[in-house]
C-alpha cells in the first residue's frame, strides 16, 4: 500500500532522518519502536505531509508518488494528507466544538461530503467506540480515554487508505490506556492499515506484523515482533528492547 525510500529531514542543522525506508502491506499494521528522538515521529509526520521531507519518495498503491526535494511544491505534499488520517498523542479535538462536530468536520469541511451523510456515519462510529450516548459532550466533559476514542473516530471518518498513530496512548493516565488499546486492536482485526508509533512493546508485538527499531535518524532493526522483540540481532535494539519489556 506504501512505499517510501530514502526519507530524510533536518531542522536547522539537526539531520533528524538520515535515510529511512519503508514499506507497508495492505491490512497490516507496522510498529515504529525507538528511543526518544529518534525521530519516529517525524517519519510519521512526513508520511501524512504534515513535515516537508528534504528528500525521498513517499509512494501510495493506486494513489500519489511525491519525489521530494526542499522544492517540492506544497501541493504534492498535500496530496499525501488525502490518503492517510493521524491519530496524535494528544488528541487535538477543538474544544468548543461537541465530540460530534469534531467528527464530522473534515468530512463536512475539507471533503464536502453531504452532512447527512457524515452525521450518519460518525454516529455509526462513535457508537463502535462505545461513545454512542456522548455526541452532543465537549471535549473538556470526557476522560482521556474517551477523548482519543473520539480522536480514532475522527481519523475513521475521513475513510483513509492508512491509519497514522503517534504513540496514542502516552499521555493517558495508566487505567484508560486499555481501552484506547483495544480499539486499535480491534482496527488492527478488522483489516486497517496503520502505522503505529508506541512505546507499548507488549502491544506492539501483540498487534504488529512488522517492528521497526529506529535509532539517531536510521532504521536500525526490522523484521517479525516476536524476532526483533525476543531475539534482537543489534546490540542497540536488545538495550533498548531489556529496558522497555
Ligand atoms: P519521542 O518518542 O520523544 O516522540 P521521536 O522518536 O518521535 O521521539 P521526533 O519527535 O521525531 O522523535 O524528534 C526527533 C528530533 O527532531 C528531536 O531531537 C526533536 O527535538 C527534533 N524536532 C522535531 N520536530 C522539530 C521541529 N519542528 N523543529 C526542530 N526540531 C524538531
Amino acid at each position: 500500500l506504501l512505499k517510501v525510500t530514502g526519507l530524510q529531514k533536518s531542522f536547522g542543522d539537526h539531520e533528524v532522518l538520515t535515510s529511512i525506508d519503508l514499506s507497508v502491506r495492505q491490512g497490516e499494521v507496522l510498529a515504529l519502536i525507538g528511543p526518544s528522538g529518534s525521530g519516529k515521529t517525524t517519519a510519521l509526520r512526513c508520511l501524512n505531509g504534515l513535515e516537508q521531507p528534504d528528500a525521498g519518495r513517499v509512494e501510495f498503491d493506486g494513489g500519489p508518488v511525491v519525489d521530494f526535494s526542499p522544492a517540492t511544491p506544497r501541493r504534492e505534499r498535500d496530496s499525501l494528507r488525502r490518503r492517510s488520517a493521524m491519530v496524535f498523542q494528544q488528541h487535538n479535538l477543538f474544544p468548543h466544538m461537541t465530540v460530534l462536530q469534531n467528527v464530522i468536520e473534515g468530512p463536512v469541511q475539507v471533503q464536502r461530503r453531504p452532512r447527512k451523510e457524515a452525521v450518519a456515519e460518525a454516529v455509526r462510529l462513535l457508537e463502535r467506540v462505545g461513545l454512542g450516548g456522548k455526541h452532543e459532550a465537549y471535549p473538556h466533559e470526557l476522560s482521556g480515554g474517551q477523548q482519543q476514542r473520539v480522536g480514532i473516530v475522527r481519523a475513521l471518518a475521513l475513510k483513509p487508505s492508512l491509519l497514522l498513530f503517534d504513540e496514542p496512548t502516552s499521555a493517558l493516565d495508566p487505567e484508560l490506556v486499555g481501552d484506547v488499546l483495544s480499539v486499535i486492536k480491534e482496527l488492527a482485526q478488522e483489516g486497517w492499515t496503520m502505522v503505529l508509533v508506541t512505546h507499548e512493546l507488549a502491544f506492539a508485538r501483540e498487534v504488529a506484523d512488522e517492528v521497526v527499531f529506529m535509532d539517531g535518524g536510521v532504521v536500525v532493526e526490522r523484521g517479525h515482533p516476536d524476532r526483533v522483540l525476543r531475539q534482537p540481532r543489534e546490540e542497540r535494539t536488545r538495550r533498548f528492547v531489556h529496558r522497555l519489556l
